[in-house]
């Protein structure tokens, strides 16, 4: 028998006593849960691995955590800012400037003002104003349209193709690797947008302690709040039953709940959707690719530049980049005299650089440093890390704003606050933060219309 599509909407009014699940233990899924929680529903949030945070997770080294993968704050972040107000913590974030390093030719080009554009020496002098002229506009121009035209167009039209292939394109290489060509303008126009700083320039924000501190606080909110975290059991299936209730399925069996928040990343929720849901999923775009990333964090004696970010897009170098996020942290939350540099590689999980060792990784990109900076030696390493994900960013195509999947995927029973929803918001904690209130709220907002979805009975027996 086929899928009946037409859903009709039933049910019950808002209860704080349903019993909701969350899927992922990731900042959305900590602020789905907490929220959640805090108006008093019953909550269970199953976290697949050993670890809260997801990709802002940590590890320890010499009685301190370090993040795996780079995070700072940027000040306006409002959702993760309030978030932290609410966690009291507001008050241990501290915010420095930070400066954009661009290395070519044995140098690093500083670019952070209009002077340091004119003097960009991989540019003609046209193509320096032609970019120069990208970034006012970029900031001056409403967004519309934008996610219907590709950034490579937009950006060859402003800029040229000579300043398009020696600028952008690498940099939009860097994060989408050869699918870059599919990635819309507005993608582009809302980064730029979120990082440009003000007239005093890009300042960047972190947290004493470290980003477990927010994972830990918010888990100690969440226990105190009755939460029951069930760690390492990952979500293997999700599905409706008779009753059109949601299912999920664990190692340690099935459990039945009134709703579901998915916040795992999209192919992995995806994979994991059993026949009824799928059947009663909206038409929208259902495979969405993503990116994964490899960051080989250095431990160092010595500082390397004065810069946060010095890009090295040129294909000769293993990695895309060297975030030095000691220009932004406190010694007491990375040690006296050490500095910290992440090499970062945005790759797809497939590509064959992701199955590469961790010391083959290592020892590659470290020479290649050495390279990019002559005057490092082996005396200045301390100790260095390598750390894998998978699924990262979305990989964006034109149009995407129309198949973006939306917060309540089947009205009154499953929600999602996943990163494919953040676009064209950055796909960060603070659009992670963001989302999952805005994904609460519309729960909230379908239990007072009464909305619960009942799947057909000719659906259940296809
Ligand atoms: C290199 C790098 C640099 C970054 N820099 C910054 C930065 O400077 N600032 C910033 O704000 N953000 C930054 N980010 C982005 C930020 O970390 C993410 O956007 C954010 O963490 C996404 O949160 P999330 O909870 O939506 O997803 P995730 O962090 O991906 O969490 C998903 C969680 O779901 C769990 N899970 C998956 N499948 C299952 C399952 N079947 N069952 C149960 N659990 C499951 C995972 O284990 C994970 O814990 C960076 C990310 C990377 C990789």
């Amino acid at each position: 028998m086929t899928a009946n599509h037409s859903l009709s909407t039933t049910g019950k009014h808002h209860s704080s006593h349903t019993n909701v699940a969350v899927i992922g233990g990731g900042i959305s899924g900590l602020t789905s849960a907490f929220r959640l929680a805090q108006s008093g529903r019953k909550v269970t949030l199953y976290e697949g691995s050993g670890q809260l945070g997801g990709l802002g997770t940590f590890f320890k080294h010499e009685g301190r955590t370090f993040e795996k993968f780079y995070h700072c704050m940027l000040p306006s972040d409002g959702p993760l800012l309030a978030l932290l107000e609410d966690l009291k913590l507001r008050d241990d974030t501290y915010w420095k400037p930070t400066t954009f390093g661009y290395w070519h030719d044995s140098k690093v080009l500083p670019l952070n003002k209009p002077v340091d554009l004119l003097k960009f020496s991989p540019l003609s002098f046209i193509d320096r104003l032609r970019v120069g002229f990208t970034g006012v506009y970029g900031r001056m121009v409403s967004d519309k349209g934008l996610d219907d035209i590709s950034a490579v167009d937009w950006l060859t039209k402003l800029s040229g193709k000579s300043a398009f292939n020696t600028f952008w394109k690498p940099m939009l290489q860097a994060k989408f690797g050869d699918r870059f060509e599919q990635v819309p303008a507005l993608w582009f126009w809302s980064r730029f947008n979120r990082e440009k700083g003000d007239a005093k320039g890009e300042e960047k924000g972190y947290i004493r302690g470290g980003y477990k501190r927010i994972v830990d606080t918010l888990e100690a909110r969440l226990r105190a709040l009755g939460v029951d975290i069930r760690m390492n059991e990952p979500v293997v299936s999700v599905d409706l039953d008779a009753t059109s209730h949601p299912v999920l399925v664990t190692e340690n069996g099935k459990r039945r709940f009134d709703r579901v928040v998915v916040t795992s990343p999209w192919p992995i929720f995806q994979k994991s959707a059993g026949s009824h849901l799928r059947s009663v999923m909206p038409e929208m775009r259902k495979e969405i690719d993503y990116q994964g990333v490899i960051n080989c964090l250095l431990f160092l004696r010595r500082p390397l530049t004065p810069h946060y970010w010095v890009a090295t897009p040129q294909e000769q170098f293993p990695f895309d980049g060297a975030i030095e996020s000691s220009t932004l942290t406190e010694e007491g939350d990375r040690g006296k005299g050490r500095h910290l540099v992440y090499l970062t590689k945005y790759l797809h999980r497939t590509d064959a650089r992701m199955a590469e060792s961790e010391d083959v990784i290592a020892t590659r990109w470290w020479a290649s440093l050495k390279q990019v900076f002559p005057d490092l030696r082996d005396e200045d390493l301390e100790t260095r890390f390598v750390f894998k994900a998978p699924f990262v960013e979305p990989i964006f195509t034109k149009g995407y704003l129309k198949q973006r999947p939306p917060e309540s995927l089947v009205p009154g029973r499953i929600y999602l606050s996943t990163t494919a929803q953040l676009y064209p918001t950055v796909t960060a904690w603070n659009g992670a933060v963001g989302q999952a209130n805005r994904t609460i709220e519309i729960m909230e907002a379908d239990e007072k219309a009464g909305a619960t979805t009942a799947v057909s009975v000719e659906m259940l027996a296809a």
